[in-house]
């Protein structure tokens, strides 16, 4: 008989888990649940479509409920996942309109229930003109209320915040952002961090009050709307609206209630086939703890690229069990128009607290041969462990293509390439391209020196 397989979330793992379990098992009944009214969409696109870049919101649908029912794959919208029982293999579902509960049987339960913002403790965080960035209807709505502002705050800063602060400065409007650390995108170490701010605060100074090493505490205002910020350090100011970017926590009280094992931060436990700790359930995205490859330790790093790659990878278990997500490396980047912010691994930063002998070595230079029009600057920083030879993490920014080094370095810190092998990988040169002396390779020798100097 044909297996049940009911996954729950439609964000990015849920619909990619779909999808590729309808190409590896034709005869199972799939059907997918989310809360939401939308399904298959890219979060990741939302700053885009708010500053205007993407100019309808449809085009962040990457596919309808009817494409997935045309493929065996049946949608239910509006429906959330409020209990697992685990001993009847079934799922309660709430009717978000009507608050109507139904009882769903499965063989196989994927959970891709994903991530939500996290709400510091800030008092009056729930007036109306609060904001976070997840969900669609998130980004509509922030994008509305964009329209008819001057001045918005930005709480916290790191990848989402970078890329609405693109948004609005495109849009005319003046922004506060409170940082609680010392440097803007702190998740890069202090050195590329102050470098990512100092362009920031160049090009778009004139329109931008960094309050850094701050907190909010209070939003002030009436009727349910906040008008004024108050922050620890005693500054007050005033702003139309607030976006709290903050960070995320993951969406997986129904699987620990239902007494599946936790993992990190409150993540759902997998193994390398995506797993969890009860049977016939899996887990996917960003709901889920991951395994870091760089570490060898559990980890929570969630994005879009793992969310969609465990989604593949669980439907090929649930298939045929013989898929192994050998785990993350955090790759991620972003840009502030055109200065891209980019890393793999781990900072070095982290490689200290992990008790790694570290050294480093940061070269600025030209992206291709100085006298092609397009050379732009880029800055590479490499973190390597010095007992094992090997790239622990890079961190590339700049306005010249640093993207495309830190993709090359994340290939041999994935597969452990030693220094010494890195040394004659043979990367492709021309003038518009590159440097006779690929700048990651200029910083790879940069090392090498430093691993043979004894007094280094
Ligand atoms: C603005 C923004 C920009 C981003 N940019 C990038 C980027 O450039 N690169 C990158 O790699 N990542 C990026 N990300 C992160 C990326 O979007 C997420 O990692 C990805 O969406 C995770 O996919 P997911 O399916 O695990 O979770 P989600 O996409 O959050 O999907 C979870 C789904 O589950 C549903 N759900 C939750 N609980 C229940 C329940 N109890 N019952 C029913 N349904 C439920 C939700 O409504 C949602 O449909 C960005 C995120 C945001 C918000």
């Amino acid at each position: 008989m044909a297996r049940r397989i009911v996954i729950i979330g439609g964000g990015a793992a849920g619909p990619k888990t779909a999808a590729k379990l309808r190409r590896e098992d034709p005869d199972s009944i799939i059907e997918m649940y989310t809360e939401e009214q939308f399904v298959s969409y890219s979060a990741c696109g939302l700053p885009y479509f708010i500053g205007g870049v993407i100019p309808a919101m449809e085009e962040l649908l990457v596919r309808s409920p009817e494409e997935f029912n045309k493929h065996g794959i049946k949608v239910f919208l509006g429906k959330k996942a409020v209990r697992i029982d685990v001993d009847k293999q079934s799922v309660l579902l709430q009717n978000t309109d009507n608050s109507e509960l139904e009882e769903v049987f499965y063989d196989i339960l994927v959970l891709a229930t994903g991530a939500r913002p996290y709400l510091p403790p800030i008092e009056n965080i729930n007036f109306k003109n609060v904001y976070t960035l997840r969900k669609l209807q998130d980004g509509v709505n922030i994008k509305n209320k964009m329209k008819e502002s001057k001045v918005v705050t930005l709480v916290g800063f790191g990848y989402i915040a970078i890329e609405l602060l693109e948004a609005f400065i495109q849009n005319g409007l003046y922004v506060n952002i409170i940082n609680p650390h010392e440097h803007l995108m702190n998740v890069f170490d202090d050195d590329i961090a102050i470098k990512i701010q100092d362009y920031i605060m160049k090009r778009d100074g004139d329109k931008i009050r960094l309050y850094n090493s701050d907190y909010a505490v209070r939003f002030d205002g009436k009727n349910g709307n906040a008008s004024k910020v108050i922050t620890q350090n005693g500054f007050e100011f005033n702003t139309d609206f607030i976006v709290v970017c903050a960070g995320v926590i993951p969406n997986s009280e129904i699987a620990i209630d239902a007494g599946l094992k936790s993992g990190l931060k409150n993540t759902i436990w997998v193994n390398s086939h995506l797993k969890t700790s009860a049977p016939r359930i899996y887990a996917v995205g960003d709901c889920c703890e991951k395994h870091h490859i760089v570490t060898n330790r559990p980890c929570w790093l969630p994005l879009g690229s793992t969310a969609n790659k465990e989604g593949r990878c669980a439907a090929i278990n649930i298939a045929n069990d013989n898929c192994d997500f050998e785990g993350v490396l955090g790759a991620a980047v972003s840009r502030y128009f055109d200065f891209t912010v980019a890393m793999t691994g781990i900072t070095e930063r982290e490689a200290k607290q992990s008790g790694y002998d570290v050294i480093t070595s940061t070269v600025t230079k030209e992206d291709r041969a100085g006298y092609m029009p397009k050379a732009a600057e880029i800055t590479l920083k490499l973190i390597v462990d010095a007992n094992a030879r090997e790239i622990l993490g890079v961190q590339g920014i700049g306005t010249g293509e640093a993207e495309k080094r830190v993709s090359t370095a994340t290939i041999a810190i994935q597969e452990s390439i030693k220094i010494d092998e890195f040394m004659s990988i043979d990367l492709p040169y021309a003038p518009p391209f590159s440097t006779a002396i690929d700048p990651l390779l200029n910083a790879v020798q940069i090392i090498n020196d430093k691993l043979n100097n004894t007094n280094r």
